[in-house]
């Protein structure tokens, strides 16, 4: 299985039609509009990751122009076959020496079965697929170079002693999203120029290997600034090696039916050191200023919060120097965006974790309207109005269920379950004005999106509260919790006609 010649790539014809697979030729060099088509959403943002990464190594536009010419116009066969020669045999999943992103002879007890592979999909709480006991979950070559690649660039690690992805345990993902599939993924190529400037000793590194041709030394300690593009898109951090192919069986991710499916694979421990960030360009970042010293990582999902809360820190670029405010850095296809598109339409993904177990995938788009590019401190400051609608409700409601001095609480965590429907609400009210707002006018929808999030806000604390309106000691804990509701409401919302929002007459 050749990722280069063979067709793997699962895609639907927009705007519909049946199934079917392309090769990475027909995808970029003929002028169909395709989607991908695959039953989860992380495995397609993971196959359009995996195909982003090989077209940005293979064919990098020399300028903005030569991108935007990209962008509107397939690759000519030239341009194609003499891109990809020198990397022909890295990228076969049955190399006999050097099988993509695998070590050959990995020494295992027993072989894993393929399903691990598939990150989360053995964990009961997100199980996409049903798989009856005891029967051998088997993937494609195409399936299953896509959950190798997802496996190690944006999974958590197998668990202790497994080195995690170059950008930690799980980290999000942003990329651009175009109108079908050849657009979507030359939208997330970065021009030389511009990856140049985040990556500057990506000509130095030009000529380096893939992990899997010249493999980390165990125990090694490597400097991030020694790792190159090709190296760091493809990075594998795990030993990992797929059994032989079996016969002709049906793939349990894309559904069909292939000559040669795998059905397991060999994991060893391996350890190394990476020292410093590696400035990848498909994750936004964040940092701090701790004790003088500047700390920065991957963005990823830690709590049940939707993407749209990080917002801000996936298209706004902020600076910090003090340790009170954190710094912002998108990813660099984000911003490349920025000077290449008037709407944005946002590809989100990631895992939440728990060490090596996923609690929760989550991936999404998020449409931003014309004039996002100008405009990022109205994104800062919209994510930052709805997130305070949260915030008031959250405190009035911890000050109801664990009282205020002497006054007594409900003793019930009602504000966990309130912060929840909240988010359940308020998503369609945020999500639309992103996506409508006029940003050069950002303070009419402004308005109009804290008059929603403060009826959604009210109403939600009335039913929280309305089970205790019957107990006589949780009256004036109600009125308490009100009153701190209001206060917090009041200092968001600009007062227009001098009226309180609790109905009082300032
Ligand atoms: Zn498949």
């Amino acid at each position: 299985m050749n990722l280069l010649t063979e067709a793997w790539i699962p895609v639907r014809p927009l705007p519909a039609g049946a199934a079917c697979k392309l090769t990475l030729r027909q995808l970029l060099c003929e002028d169909g509009r395709w989607e991908l088509c695959l039953p989860r959403d992380d495995m397609e943002l993971a196959a359009l990751q995996l195909l982003i990464c090989m077209t940005q190594v293979f064919f990098p536009p020399q300028s903005t122009a030569a991108l935007k010419q990209r962008i509107v116009a397939p690759l000519s066969l030239d341009e194609f076959e003499s891109g990809c020669a020198p990397y022909r045999e890295w990228f076969r999943l049955d190399h006999p020496d050097f099988p993509f992103m695998q070590v050959r002879n990995v020494s295992a007890k027993d072989p894993t079965p393929m399903d691990k592979l598939l990150a989360g999909l053995t964990g009961a709480t997100n199980s996409c697929f049903v798989n009856e006991p005891g029967l051998g979950a088997c993937l494609c070559g195409g399936c299953a170079a896509i959950a190798l690649f997802n496996q190690s660039s944006n999974a958590p690690s197998f668990g202790g002693g497994f080195k995690g992805s170059l950008r930690g345990g799980a980290p999000v993902t942003t990329l651009v999203q175009g109108e079908h599939l050849r657009q979507t993924v030359w939208l997330n190529v970065l021009s030389e120029e511009r990856l140049t400037q985040i990556i500057p000793w990506h000509h130095a590194t030009r000529s380096q290997q893939p992990t899997w041709v010249a493999p980390i030394k165990a125990g090694e300690t490597i400097p991030s600034q020694a790792i190159g593009v090709l190296r760091g898109l493809f990075w594998q951090p795990g030993h990992l090696e797929l059994m032989p192919p079996q016969g002709e069986q049906a793939c349990i991710c894309c559904g069909f039916v292939e000559k040669q499916v795998y059905a397991g694979f060999n994991k060893a421990k391996f350890n190394y050191t990476i020292d410093g960030l590696w400035p990848h360009p498909h994750g936004p970042r964040i940092s701090s200023v701790k004790k003088g010293e500047r700390e920065e990582k991957f963005v990823s999902f830690t709590t049940a919060a939707p993407a749209w809360t990080h917002l801000s820190r996936f298209v706004v670029q902020r600076q910090t120097t003090n340790s009170k405010e954190e710094g912002q850095e998108p990813a660099a296809v984000v911003r490349q965006a920025q000077g290449l598109l008037n709407k944005l339409r946002l590809a989100v993904g990631g895992y939440r974790n728990n060490q090596a177990s996923i609690l929760e995938r989550r991936h999404e788009l998020i449409f931003l309207n014309d004039g996002w590019s100008g405009h990022t401190e109205v994104v800062h400051a919209l994510v930052g109005q709805a997130v305070g609608y949260r915030d008031a409700l959250n405190k009035a409601l911890f000050v109801f269920s664990t009282g205020f001095k002497e006054i007594k609480g409900a003793g019930v965590k009602v504000h966990e379950l309130a912060k929840e429907q909240f988010y359940r609400r308020s998503e369609d009210t945020v999500l639309d004005t992103l996506a409508r707002i006029d940003f050069e006018q950002a303070a009419l929808a402004l308005l109009a999106m804290g008059d929603g999030l403060h009826g959604i806000v009210v109403g939600l604390f009335n039913e929280s509260v309305a089970p205790y309106r019957n107990d006589p000691e949780l009256i004036r804990t109600t009125a308490v919790a009100r009153k701190t509701l209001y206060k917090h409401l009041n200092a968001l919302k600009p007062q227009r006609d001098g009226r309180r929002d609790d109905g009082t007459n300032a």
